[in-house]
């Protein structure tokens, strides 16, 4: 049993993904952290995020494990890049600005899609991302493409931001996410799109609670 659940950055897929599995007792798999995880340990290293073999090589060599969380600071789970915890490192403003140049490159996606795969085989997993119902798993029992404005979006991200004790501006923001959105739905391979048969929500206007009922009624009608 596998729930594909794509969207753009700040759609509320990962709160609705993570309380679903929670409920069904499926594992939550959220792949944007591993484009994340590779992002984070370029710009560490020096490397040239354009840098398409370099960043080929190290999608395919680096360490990247998610477990529970080990630490009540808000996380949701944890992730350690060659075993070193980088679970907020990979959500800063930097990361976002370089991660989807580095998520477009073909052989940084083959990497991370084999992993993917290989947690989804494992079958019982609600596993996020933007290609997952296209590309990782196209044979998910359930397919969700939850969508929202792109002011929206912006608005629930510089809220997380704040509510963290960060700094944060909402032009910025709003920019960050158009540039994402227009990276994430331009690329060659495997670009941000609801697969044929994946149902769309909006979640405009909605609370997650209303989003989450919402999925749920879905999975249930699917009897996953
Ligand atoms: O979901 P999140 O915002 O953490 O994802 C970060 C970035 O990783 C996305 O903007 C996208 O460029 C990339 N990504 C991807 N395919 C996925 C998940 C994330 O290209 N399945």
């Amino acid at each position: 049993m596998i729930i594909a659940i794509d969207g753009p950055a700040g759609s509320g897929k990962s709160t609705v993904a993570r309380e679903l599995a929670r409920r069904l007792g499926f594992r939550y798999i959220e792949t944007g952290s591993m484009y994340r995880a590779v992002a984070w340990a370029a710009l560490q290293r020096g490397y040239a995020v354009e840098d398409a073999d370099r960043l080929t090589a190290l999608a395919a060599n680096l360490d990247i494990d998610v477990r529970p969380t080990s630490v009540e600071d808000g996380r949701k789970y944890d992730v350690l890049v060659d075993g070193k915890d980088v679970t907020w490192a990979i959500r800063s403003q930097e990361v976002d600005g370089k991660v989807s140049i580095v998520a477009a490159h073909p052989g940084v996606r083959a990497a991370l899609t084999d992993k993917q795969r290989a947690i989804g085989r494992r079958g019982k997993v609600v596993m996020v991302g933007r290609d997952i119902g296209t590309v990782v798993m196209p044979d998910a029992e359930l397919k969700i493409y939850l969508d929202a404005s792109p002011e929206e979006r912006a608005r629930r991200r510089y809220q997380e931001r704040l509510a963290r004790g960060e700094q944060a501006d909402y032009a910025q923001i709003l920019e960050a996410v158009h540039a994402r959105d227009r990276l994430d739905r331009g690329r060659d391979v495997a670009p941000l799109r609801a697969a044929e048969d994946a149902v769309i929500l909006n979640s405009d206007g909605l609370s997650i609670d209303e989003v989450f009922e919402e999925a749920l009624r879905l999975v249930k009608a699917r009897d996953c």
